[in-house]
């Protein structure tokens, strides 16, 4: 009898920037304490899963040619994770054939490695067809890196905890950004490691409380919102990427309301009040020639899901 092959899964799956971003003391794990906003913005990748006689990994788009497409790829690492977690054979691992189509800046601060390895993640429940709820993936997702349990459920969410520990926002309406991507990635150690060391030498200024901008989302009014977007993490990005400083006042003379490094950078995330705004300071912030490249995107999205191939279990 010939077995029967089934068909791949495409799965859609946002990036994120962080509304708010507070960084405590580094951890004796070395990892720091972090309260964060999320916020799923509609800039995606895309990942298509398939059974195949070669497994392997493609990678196309934007970044593609610095994505590693061996083991230590993020998607590659949550078929493995998956493949544990309900206890697959080996031999179906050789029988994974994935290809991302990467929209999401790479090393940009906006997660999209976390997404890849949500977006797998779903992809491949559907693939082999597990019935799997998001609350069992997303405790998968958490040992593969602390965004990746967002990029699942995507929103609007305050995480805590490393970033992994999510508890759903209320973000009325629809909030405009543009976003500007630097000519290079940021590595995120090095972006904490140069905080730690601001830190050392001075007290660079924090973050406030997360409640105000909680209850900014929640009305879903921009103006209220602008004012209050904020990242410990910028102080050390622009340190890093002094031109970033350029980057965001460029952003506010076109236009923008606010300006924020995304994470940990490189890209800045500028808050828009509406649609039609956002594009006229994309189209001068293209003309600005302060950055590699600009993009529009709206948020919050839904996280990872199918858009072509059989979900049902
Ligand atoms: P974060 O904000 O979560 O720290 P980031 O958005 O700054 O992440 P990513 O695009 O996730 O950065 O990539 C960080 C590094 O991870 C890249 O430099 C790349 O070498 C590696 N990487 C592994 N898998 C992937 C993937 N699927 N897509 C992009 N980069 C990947």
């Amino acid at each position: 009898m010939l077995a029967v092959v089934p068909p791949p899964v495409t799965v859609k799956v946002p990036s994120k920037i962080n509304v708010h971003l507070s960084v405590g003391e580094a951890r004796k794990d070395g990892y720091h304490e972090l309260t964060t906003i999320f916020q799923a913005l509609s800039l995606s990748d895309e990942v298509t899963v398939a059974a195949a006689e070669e497994p392997g990994l493609e990678v196309h788009g934007e970044g593609a040619k610095v994505v590693p497409t061996g083991e230590n790829n993020l998607a590659w690492r949550a078929v493995h994770a998956l493949a544990e977690h309900v206890g697959r054979p080996a031999a179906d691992l050789a029988k994974v054939r994935i290809v991302l189509r990467k929209g999401i800046p790479v090393a940009g601060g906006m997660a999209g490695g976390s997404a890849d390895a949500a977006a797998t993640l779903v992809g491949l429940a559907a693939l082999w067809k597990l019935d799997l709820g998001r609350d069992e993936l997303a405790h998968v997702a958490a040992t593969l890196g602390s965004d990746v349990p967002f990029a699942l459920y995507g929103g609007t969410a305050l995480g805590t905890g490393r970033g992994e520990e999510l508890v759903p926002v209320l973000s009325r309406h629809v909030f405009h950004w543009v976003l500007a991507f630097d000519q290079r990635g940021l590595s995120t150690p090095r972006v904490y490691g140069e905080l730690d060391r601001l830190r050392s030498a001075g007290d660079p200024p924090r973050v406030g409380s997360h409640a105000p901008v909680v209850e900014a989302l929640a009305s879903g009014d921009p103006h209220r919102l602008a004012p209050l977007l904020g990242n410990d993490l910028q102080a050390a990005a622009v340190s890093l990427r002094p031109n970033l400083r350029r980057t965001l006042r460029a952003g506010v003379d076109a236009g923008a309301l606010a300006g924020v490094v995304s994470g940990s950078g490189p890209t800045c995330a500028f808050l828009c009040e509406d649609a039609d705004t956002a594009l006229r300071v994309s189209a001068r912030l293209a003309g600005a020639g302060v950055c590699r490249t600009v993009r529009v995107a709206h948020g919050p999205v839904p996280g990872a899901r199918v858009v072509d191939g059989d979900d049902s279990p």
